[in-house]
């Protein structure tokens, strides 16, 4: 395993020099925060476009839904994959917004590429070099995720097969990693945003909503992510999450996420940070 000294070391030489990328106009890792928000699963026509709306009043400036998702019990729902495409191009349509949406298998790339303006790399997948090359060879921004088993030294490096191919539209993504402890679904590591913000010039994103698991608990952790200095955050919601084909225990309903937005712009306040707002 690497020292810190040489995770540094790994951070500098494999940093791009761009600082900024631009995800369907909205420029992460300036002055501004982002908020990405949106369901798990994209379940259906009406389910995603009353979350959109929803998010979008209240503040979010990018969208996510999950059309293919990698689940641990191969038998819980997958995604609706390609059937959701149509529904997916009519809600952006109608919303104005710009989707997050994560890429589970390279072959996905050349039907994904015209309905993302940013690709998610999932947790799973921050090893799988396979993709990692292909998006490389795209010259759309990519979110990449860290392993809940990976250091951040892994995790710059995984980064590098993405830039190597000429693409460094790259955005790290703290998600939670596995320690000893299981009250929460994962350990929040915080400290991996301020390292990664300061020893990168890659912006950073948090996903309060997988690291910590308890819808209660992600409104804090978002508050705190701002408080660090991270680029912004990606937020599970759900319009009626005890009905959430996927992640329902942790996706906030439209008020919370409303509420924690009010809350956000007051912590924003104090740091003299702006939200980023959908132009
Ligand atoms: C997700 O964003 O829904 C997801 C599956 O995240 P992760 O890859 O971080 O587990
Ligand atoms: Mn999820």
């Amino acid at each position: 395993m690497a020292s810190t000294a040489e995770t540094e070391k790994t951070a500098k030489k494999k940093s791009p020099l761009v600082h900024t990328v631009t995800v369907g106009g909205v420029t992460i890792g300036g002055p501004e925060f982002t908020v990405i928000a949106g369901p798990c699963s994209i379940e259906s026509k009406s389910q995603f476009l009353e979350t959109a709306l929803s998010v979008k009043k209240s503040g979010a400036s990018l969208l996510r839904g999950g059309i293919w998702k990698l689940r641990t019990n191969p038998k819980a729902f997958q995604g609706l994959g390609s059937e959701a495409l149509g529904l997916v191009h009519e809600v952006l349509n109608e919303t104005g917004m710009s989707l997050v949406s994560e890429i589970t298998d390279p072959r996905q790339v050349e039907t994904l590429v015209d309905q993302v303006s940013m690709f998610q790399v999932g947790a799973r997948n921050m090893h799988n070099y396979a993709l990692l090359k292909e998006l490389g060879q795209t010259r759309v921004p990519v979110m990449l995720k860290r392993n809940f088993s990976a250091t951040i030294e892994e995790w710059i490096k995984a980064a590098e097969y993405i830039s190597a191919g000429g693409n460094d539209k790259i955005i790290l993504c703290e998600r939670g990693i596995r320690t000893f402890e299981t009250a929460t679904r994962f350990t929040f590591d915080i400290n991996a945003v301020v390292f990664a913000k300061a020893r990168t010039s890659y912006p950073v994103l948090v996903d309060p909503s997988h690291a910590v698991g308890i819808r209660e608990f992600v409104p804090k952790l978002v508050l705190a992510s701002a408080a660090a200095g991270a680029d912004g955050v990606i937020v599970e919601v759900h319009p009626r999450p005890e009905e959430a084909l996927s992640d329902g225990q942790q996706s906030l309903t439209l008020n919370d996420f409303k509420e924690m937005m009010t809350q956000l712009e007051a912590i924003l306040g104090a740091l003299n940070r702006p939200l980023n707002k959908l132009t």
